[in-house]
């Protein structure tokens, strides 16, 4: 409780003073991905991180980016960019979404839809396959299976991988790691009858051998937790987001995140950055 009111506190600090110089602030040639989980409703007195999102707040978020002049781009476009040294447009935005929740399917696709935006689904493959032991609450959350990432595909969005086991990529050794990503890739691929090239780490925890392992397995970009945006410089390895929670339930949370006043944070406490 007292973290999460110290976080507030400066977060508030932050805003107050980066509203006033708001237009400055989001016209940077820099990109913000935002990260979320599953957009659906869930038990508040279970769900301490907010991974759920309501359809309706997601909504909000979505009309907030159209109506604020936001240019919602492509994770693979912006990493082309950045692999040619080309800086990110002004004001773009990344919308993402990690582990393969149903809800994903059922209500945050038709909203990007409507919107005319473009999303990457990053799946785990225990997700999809039921793996993952039901005593953690988002486990028991309704998942996607293969057929409706084939759906999510042909609604336009880009598929990437999450994973096979959702370990934490740096407490395996070098053959658990390539097992993660190559093995993730070639199921994913093998099931939706198409390539992939983007990546989400696990917890948000990478080394530089998960780096090189991704690149030499055809891995064009990948995302970590770390709370940001990107600029022409960023590493497209490593690209930084924001994590976007059930929390974020009104146009001036969503907009404080979106002004960086949680950047502070870096990779600290990525998953808890309104929870105590
Ligand atoms: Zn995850």
């Amino acid at each position: 409780m007292i973290k999460r009111i110290s976080k507030n506190i400066a977060s508030n600090i932050i805003f107050a003073r980066r509203r006033i110089a708001k237009s400055k602030i989001l016209d940077k040639e820099s990109c913000r991905i935002l990260a979320y989980h599953a957009i659906e409703s869930s038990d508040p007195s279970k769900d301490l991180m907010g991974l759920a999102v309501l359809p309706s707040v997601f909504e909000m978020h979505m009309r907030y980016l159209k109506e604020e002049g936001f240019c919602v781009i492509g994770l693979l476009d912006l990493a082309e960019s950045l692999r040619k040294g080309i800086a990110p447009p002004k004001r773009s935005i990344v919308i993402t979404f990690d582990d393969g929740y149903k809800s994903i399917l059922t209500n945050a696709m038709p909203i990007v839809k409507k919107f005319d935006f473009k999303a990457t689904l990053f799946v785990n493959i225990y997700f999809l396959e039921q793996k993952l032991p039901k005593h953690v609450y988002w486990h028991s959350w309704q998942t996607l299976d293969w057929g409706d990432l084939i759906k999510l595909g042909q609604a336009g969005f880009s598929i990437g991988s999450h994973a096979l086991t959702h370990k934490r990529l740096t407490e395996i050794d070098r053959e658990a790691l390539i097992g993660e990503i190559a093995g993730s890739r070639e199921t994913i691929e093998k099931n939706i009858h198409d390539k992939i090239y983007a990546f989400s780490f696990p917890h948000g925890k990478y080394t530089n051998e998960t780096k090189n392992i991704l690149k030499q397995e055809g891995f064009l970009c990948a995302c970590s937790s770390v709370n940001g945006i990107n600029d022409k410089n960023a590493d497209i390895f490593t690209l930084k987001r924001t994590e976007i929670t059930g929390f974020d339930d009104s146009p001036i949370k969503f907009e404080k995140k979106l002004l960086g006043c949680y950047d502070w944070l870096g990779s600290f406490n990525f998953y808890a950055s309104n929870v105590a």
